[in-house]
């Protein structure tokens, strides 16, 4: 049954029967020491000093076809023309598709160059990723980047990579031990993500070394131009999970309509019905929304609507309803 919710109860309603699902960023890729405001400022914002140095042969250009040539660079090498001089720095800063993705998603940006992923997609690409906002897998909303291929991507599907692949990763490593081609070899024929040592997955593996890992279909079809058998190889069983979280980042989402910048949404509602063992119920467990999907799925999940009522329109707090101690034993939420 729909409830009218009015606008000045929106944010109510979010912080009654939803949760934010930060803690998926941390089973990937993710810096431990987030951007603090300096280094924002620097990615984002011109000197604000005169630029005095010319760019060379680049200055006899029109500044619209100096920015097409931005737009068609590479990431890392985007990032490094803007450190080249004041100029070059306010040029880069002034392009609209580059402010946006430093404003809202400097930590993706930060996962593309540390990874040495930045090199092998053009700017473009990397912004078009950005603005769309579903899983290149399942379609819904995906608050993932899949470094390998610049796939935006959910939890879900980066979870269940085994059945569809497409977002399966493979260590360079294990390529060079099944195939007569060496680790250098691989690297010049193969897109490299160069996966730092972390904390992975909702299992908190540890990894101690840094890995060299490639898409597991990349690889396959390289292989198989080469004239190599990939079937052998997909045959073997791997630890696919954990590699996979290792070449995904956190990559939020900016909703131009309404300003938003969407990190995923979970919703406490589904979370109670997978207690009850409801039918269908584990379907819904760990799906983002973005609040605006957020908002719509209320609307038909019963027992969110079941919290909101609970909570009398938001003026109780979800931790003092007798729900949330059914829930709080239990490890929700991946
Ligand atoms: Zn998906
Ligand atoms: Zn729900």
């Amino acid at each position: 049954m729909a409830i009218d919710i009015r606008p000045e109860l929106q944010d109510s309603l979010l912080r009654v029967t939803s949760r934010p699902c930060h803690h998926f960023a941390m089973g990937v890729f993710w810096t431990p020491l987030r951007h603090p405001p300096p280094v924002r400022l620097s990615v984002t914002v011109p000197f604000p000093t005169m630029a005095i140095a010319s760019l060379g042969d680049l200055s006899a250009l029109p500044t619209e076809i100096v920015l097409a040539i931005c737009s068609a660079m590479d990431v890392t090498s985007l990032f490094r023309f803007r450190q080249v001089n004041r100029r070059a720095r306010a040029i880069v800063s002034d392009m609209s598709q580059y402010r946006e993705i430093a404003i809202f998603a400097i930590e993706t940006l930060h996962a593309l160059l540390f990874t040495r992923m930045g090199s092998h997609f053009n700017f473009t690409q990397f912004y078009d990723a950005f603005r769309a906002m579903e899983c290149q897998v399942c379609g819904l909303f995906g608050h993932l980047l899949f470094l390998p291929n610049l796939q935006r991507c959910c939890w879900k599907c980066l979870r269940s990579a085994r059945t569809h692949q497409q977002l399966h990763v493979v260590a360079l490593a294990d390529l060079a031990k099944f195939y007569p081609l060496s680790e250098d070899d691989l690297g010049r024929i193969l897109p490299v993500v160069h996966a730092a040592p972390g904390i992975y997955s909702e299992h908190r593996e540890i990894v101690n070394e840094p890995k060299k890992l490639v898409s597991l279909s990349d690889a396959m079809r390289t292989l198989g131009k080469l004239g190599f058998d990939p079937q052998s190889f997909l045959q073997r069983d791997t630890n696919y999970y954990t590699t996979g979280c290792m070449a995904t980042t956190a990559f939020p989402y900016h909703d131009r309509a309404t300003g938003t910048i969407e990190h995923g949404t979970l919703c406490r509602g589904c979370d109670v019905a997978l207690n009850n063992g409801s039918i269908g119920a584990e379907a819904r467990l760990n799906r983002a929304y973005t609040t605006k999907q957020f908002l719509e799925h209320f609307q038909s999940c019963p027992e969110a609507q079941n919290i909101w009522r609970d909570s009398r329109e938001g003026t109780i707090p979800f931790e003092n309803l007798n729900v949330a101690q059914t829930l709080r034993s239990i490890p929700w939420g991946w």
